[in-house]
């Protein structure tokens, strides 16, 4: 491809976990007169249950945002279904709206679409935060995500190293931090009494309950669940508990959490905006469950983290992290013995990835990257 002319670049976002950590890439581009964006918004967004989170990324103001629902709320799909259907619509906008490469993210099943629609079109695909380990079905997703996407921007050396370990070319592979630090460290975020009333927080203290389905656990979903809505009712904290994402075994949480929605100390929401969810964790006084942001986010601000189960298993642990089982009494006492903050880690960046992107992009050798990948043997 020719260097130097407008570059066409396709942004995929299928739920606010992604788009967190790409806004920030999409607005550095979006501001440039070298590039072009836009953004193909599907899967847990454009559901109403899910806090209908498309919202927050038409309010980003982008150029070029195209609506695509993936899935049917009114009945149950399996993932392979919305992954099917993900494929479908992507391939028919691309072949509408081409662009020069496309941007994914992370594990999950319409970034592993995005991949495929791309190479089978002969579109560049760049995946951001490869090369990481977490644990679960979600490892093997992304590690096939990274084997078909032609560029990488990682968070760190050791995903870096882990991609050449899986085959992948040094020269394509850029790390620059999580751009998600680039919010968490930026001065813009709301306050935290602005949050409060926004979302109609009532606590003075609080904690943050981040619970996803663990797919190849679904069998003691139920109980596990049960162990630890009995172990934080007891404790008798506060918590801002905040509903998982869309895997197979969400209406069991949903159903949990039901039993809490009466109780005073408890204030369930579907999603909250990207910052405003910063600035909550920021303020609390630890975040429980199994969610990335308690592994990547909470120590960066120095919050401590209790992290039930076995969906971050296998990523790094920052000392501020407590790793528990399914059990109550764990629970209970982690959270009874939670310290009231912990050193600060800025292990997967320093705040200025979206500049590092841009930068990557612009250069000749990033484009000249041969289209057809080769495995390289250590
Ligand atoms: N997040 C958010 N609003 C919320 C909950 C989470 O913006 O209400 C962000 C959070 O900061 C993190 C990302 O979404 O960057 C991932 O969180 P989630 O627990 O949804 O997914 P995971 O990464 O664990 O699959």
């Amino acid at each position: 491809m020719e260097t130097g002319s407008l570059k066409r670049v396709l942004f995929l976002t299928g739920t606010r976990a992604d788009f967190g950590k790409i806004k920030p890439l999409i607005k550095n581009l979006d501001s440039n007169p070298d590039f072009e964006t836009q953004v193909f918004v599907t899967g847990m967004h454009l559901m109403k249950r899910y806090g209908s989170t498309a919202n927050e990324v038409i309010r980003s103001n982008f150029k070029n945002v195209f609506l695509y629902m993936n899935q049917d709320a009114t009945y149950h799909q399996s993932m392979d279904f919305t992954f099917a259907n993900t494929v479908n619509g992507l391939g028919r906008y691309i072949r509408e709206f081409p662009a020069d490469l496309m941007v994914i993210h992370g594990d999950r099943i319409e970034a592993m679409a995005g991949a495929l629609v791309g190479v089978l079109n002969n579109m560049r695909v760049a995946h951001i935060e490869g090369g990481e380990l977490s644990g679960t079905i979600d490892d093997s997703l992304r590690h096939a995500i990274s084997k078909l996407a032609h560029l990488h921007f990682v968070a760190n050396d050791e995903a870096r190293v882990r991609l050449i370990q899986m085959g992948e070319k040094p020269e394509s592979i850029y790390v620059i931090g999580s751009p998600d630090i680039d919010v968490m460290l930026s001065k813009a975020l709301p306050d935290i009494a602005e949050v409060k009333s926004h979302y109609e927080i009532n606590f003075d203290d609080y904690f943050i309950l981040l619970v996803h389905p663990v797919t190849t656990e679904i069998d003691s979903l139920e109980s596990n669940l049960e162990e630890l809505t009995q172990a934080i009712e007891a404790s008798g904290k506060n918590f801002v508990v905040i509903y998982p994402n869309n895997d197979l075994g969400a209406e069991t949480i949903f159903k949990a959490y039901q039993e809490l929605e009466e109780n005073p100390h408890f204030r369930i929401l579907p999603s909250v905006r990207f910052e405003y969810f910063l600035t909550l964790l920021k303020h609390s006084g630890g975040i429980v469950g199994n969610s990335s942001a308690g592994i990547r986010e909470a120590s960066v601000y120095g919050v401590p983290t209790i992290d039930v189960g076995t969906r971050q298993n296998r990523r790094l642990k920052h000392t501020s992290i407590v790793s528990v089982g399914w059990e109550r009494k764990a629970i209970l006492h982690a959270l009874q013995s939670l310290p009231k903050s912990t050193p600060v880690s800025l292990n997967f960046g320093s705040g200025d990835s979206a500049e590092q992107f841009l930068k990557a992009l612009q250069t000749d050798a990033l484009w000249q990257l041969p289209i057809q990948k080769e495995f390289c043997d250590l």
